[in-house]
């Protein structure tokens, strides 16, 4: 079995989060604390030396994780710490969130922005580059930094959110372009933002007509799900039409605290939809994301993207390659509920944008027929309509060889061909069968 897939439902030690592990500096917190977003921001594991009590490292790997930390800063919430196993070195959940050298090996692999958010962006901190949509970064800070961050060069800026001096000019760049009716308000985290600076974004956005619909991009739900409180819930249903983006990699991630995070915006009239970036040694097998999209279909959360890696200065540990998407959506379409099937996107270098990739499933393509295939591997021929209404050409019947190959199937003598074996067809002999009166 493969340990990434793991035991969804195994408990942890218990603690007062239920879920607290032995040997963290908070045994003796209370649940109510636990459950408080500030007491948690407050208490973040910043530094590999707290680290060190957690997870054994050797000194080489200490200098050079100090190194990383020096670069691209560490932080992660005990709510996230304690869906880490921490006795495991390949834990799904520690890669996302623990520094590994992986990251100083591969530093010069790779851009600090390979997508040229930057080229591509009018006002700083806003890109516009689809023509009735743009993203605005409100803040650098994270209340989780995840080692796979697409936006890692933000962080070399420091953890200060946007001012509002700085706001107020990329509104002005919304207000001036009528054409925008989409804004994704990103980060950094924008729900790690104070509440009122959240309201100041949203009015701000509001004030403008042609906004038609916030979209918030935040792992609040999965690294800090006691963020959605009441106050919250009640701003963001204000301000709505407002979606959320959210970011769940591995079902492990689907916890009972995450799934009433999504119930009450989805009870404030916020959908949440999730982005799961396709990350090496973490979710890379179709088992992983195919329990993953069932779990979050489950809290009512709806799989939109999966992202191929962006080829970012030090990601290269976490890159697969695309066959390994396409595999993926290969193993989902036709095999689980249709809701459950994201779209797999690759972000190509060069502000190209987001390009959706799949599987064949058109293996020839003639003018009265295209032939197509299924997920079973069932081969068939689809009618095309005649515009005129009159049949082409036709040669003589016995000048066509008798076989069932695809070029059958184009001239319209056969409907499909069907693998040996196959499991419906099966069934439906089975249901023949004992539907037809024995003698
Ligand atoms: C991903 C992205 C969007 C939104 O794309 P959708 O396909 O509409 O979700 C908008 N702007 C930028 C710069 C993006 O990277
Ligand atoms: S939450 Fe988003 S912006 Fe923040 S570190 Fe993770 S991927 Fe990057």
């Amino acid at each position: 079995m493969d340990p990434n897939l793991g035991d969804d439902s195994a408990p942890l030690n218990n603690g007062a989060g239920g879920r607290n592990p032995v040997g963290l500096p908070w045994q003796n917190v209370s649940r109510e604390e636990w459950n408080d977003y500030r007491w948690q921001l407050s208490h973040r594991i910043t530094s590999v030396a707290s680290l060190a009590g957690l997870r054994y490292f050797s000194p080489e790997e200490t200098a050079i994780l100090e190194r990383v930390n020096d670069l691209y800063h560490l932080g992660i919430t005990p709510y996230y710490l304690s869906l880490i196993r921490l006795d495991d070195p390949a834990d799904p959940i520690a890669l996302q969130a623990i520094p590994g050298t992986g990251e100083y090996f591969g530093m010069d692999v790779g851009e600090d922005d390979p997508l040229d958010e930057e080229k591509d962006s009018p006002v700083p901190g806003l890109t516009h580059r689809y023509p009735d949509r743009c993203l605005m970064v409100v803040t650098n800070f994270c209340s989780m930094y995840c080692r796979h961050c697409t936006r890692k060069r933000i962080w070399a800026l420091g953890e200060g959110a946007k001012t509002e001096f700085e706001l107020g000019k990329m509104f002005s760049y919304i207000k001036r372009h009528e054409e925008i009716r989409d804004v994704i308000v990103s980060g950094g985290d924008p729900l790690t933002l104070p509440t009122a600076r959240i309201e100041y974004i949203l009015k701000g956005l509001r004030k403008i007509p042609h906004v038609e619909i916030i979209r918030i991009g935040t792992r609040v739900p999965v690294v800090l799900p006691m963020r959605i409180d009441d106050e919250l819930c009640s701003l963001l249903s204000k301000y709505g039409p407002i979606w959320i983006n959210t970011q769940f990699n591995h079902p492990r991630e689907v916890t009972e605290e995450a799934r009433q995070a999504c119930d009450r915006l989805l009870r404030a009239g916020v959908p949440v939809n999730n982005q799961t970036v396709l990350l090496k040694g973490i979710n890379d097998h179709p088992e992983i994301i195919r329990r993953l999209n069932t779990q979050l279909l489950k809290a009512k959360v709806r799989p939109y993207y999966l992202f191929q890696c962006d080829q970012v200065r030090g990601l290269e540990h976490f890159r697969t390659r695309l066959s390994k998407g396409i595999e993926i959506m290969e193993a989902l379409r036709g095999h689980t509920s249709g809701l459950a099937i994201p779209t797999f996107v690759v972000d190509v270098p060069g502000g190209g944008g987001k390009i959706p990739l799949m599987p064949n499933y058109i293996l020839s393509m003639g003018e009265q027929r295209t032939i197509l295939r299924n997920y079973e591997g069932i081969i068939v021929s689809y009618e095309e309509p005649r515009a005129d209404g009159r049949p082409s050409a036709r040669p003589e019947a016995e000048s066509l060889p008798s076989r069932a190959d695809v070029y059958r199937l184009m001239t319209g003598e056969v409907k499909a061909l069907i693998p040996a074996g196959n499991e419906r067809m099966a069934r439906r002999r089975r249901r023949c069968e004992s539907a037809s009166p024995t003698t």
